[in-house]
């Protein structure tokens, strides 16, 4: 994007499904290499967010721009070879094959549509070029001794680590990430927590769906927090921690 344009923005995106609206006229920006949490309680619209953002569905009015372009409406292949990759609230790795493999369907996204499906058509080069990148994203987050065993075989944080991998070998300039932290062991937050810091500090942009509060606080620089659809509160994490508005929301008032 242009000095001072934000890498991603959401301009009132709305999403009614029948008559639910799940998200309601929400509109924020993430500026390049923030580490932006977007946050809420359950039902609050944070995952419909991200698939509006990357084209898993349709918005029904609204409008998402990213690095200037505007994205709202293009399908998730177009979306994702634009540079915006995500993970999914629950694991979709495929627990046969090993770590590399699991990645390497990540870097075919980058080609054209359809995973498992192209991953068969592809030429030796092609497939070759694929690996080696796969390779070198298993290795900078830090999953080297595990490349070849099967991705089933892994802990739970390695393999949301796994799925943090697949996404950066699209070579995004923007990754999505929905509750990458639930359910994990304290150390294996504390891993997570590392590496986002450092593909942060490798220049890379992060949008965060996450409901562990220590976690958002440890990890983010600002918050955009969602109720039932609706923006209710943005800011710094602390500020917006303090926030009657968010403490109502969360406590169910
Ligand atoms: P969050 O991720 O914040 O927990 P969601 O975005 O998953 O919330 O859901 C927001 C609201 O939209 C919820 O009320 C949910 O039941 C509803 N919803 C989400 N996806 C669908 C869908 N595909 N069809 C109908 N309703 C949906
Ligand atoms: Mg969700």
């Amino acid at each position: 994007p242009a000095a001072g344009e934000p890498l991603l923005e959401v301009q009132e995106a709305r999403k009614e499904f029948g008559g639910l609206v799940a998200v309601d006229n929400l509109s924020f920006s993430l500026q390049g290499g923030e580490i932006l949490g977007l946050i809420g309680p359950n039902g609050a619209g944070k995952s419909t967010s991200f698939d509006l953002i990357t084209g898993v569905q349709p918005l029904t009015a609204g409008g998402v721009a990213f690095a200037g372009r505007t994205i709202g409406g293009r399908g998730p292949e177009a979306i994702a070879a634009l540079g915006v990759a995500r993970s999914f609230q629950h694991v979709k790795l495929v627990p046969d094959m090993s770590v590399l493999e699991n990645v390497a369907l990540g870097a075919h996204l980058r080609g054209s549509a359809g995973a498992v499906q192209g991953i068969l058509r592809l030429d030796r080069a092609e497939e070759r070029s694929i690996f080696a990148e796969a390779a070198r994203q298993v290795e900078r987050v830090g999953l080297a001794a595990q490349m070849h065993q099967p991705a089933g075989s892994l802990a739970l944080g390695q393999m949301r680590i796994v799925e943090i991998a697949r996404a950066l070998a699209l070579d995004p300039a923007l990754v999505l990430l929905d509750e990458p932290a639930a359910g994990l062991r304290r150390m294996e937050k504390q891993d997570l927590a590392d590496l986002l810091r450092r593909l942060q500090a490798d220049g890379m942009s992060v949008l965060l769906v996450e409901h562990d509060m220590e976690f958002v606080m440890g990890v983010t620089d600002r918050l955009v927090v969602l109720d039932f659809g609706v923006k209710i509160a943005e800011g710094p994490p602390r500020q917006v921690q303090a926030d009657p508005a968010v403490q109502e929301a969360y406590l169910g008032g």
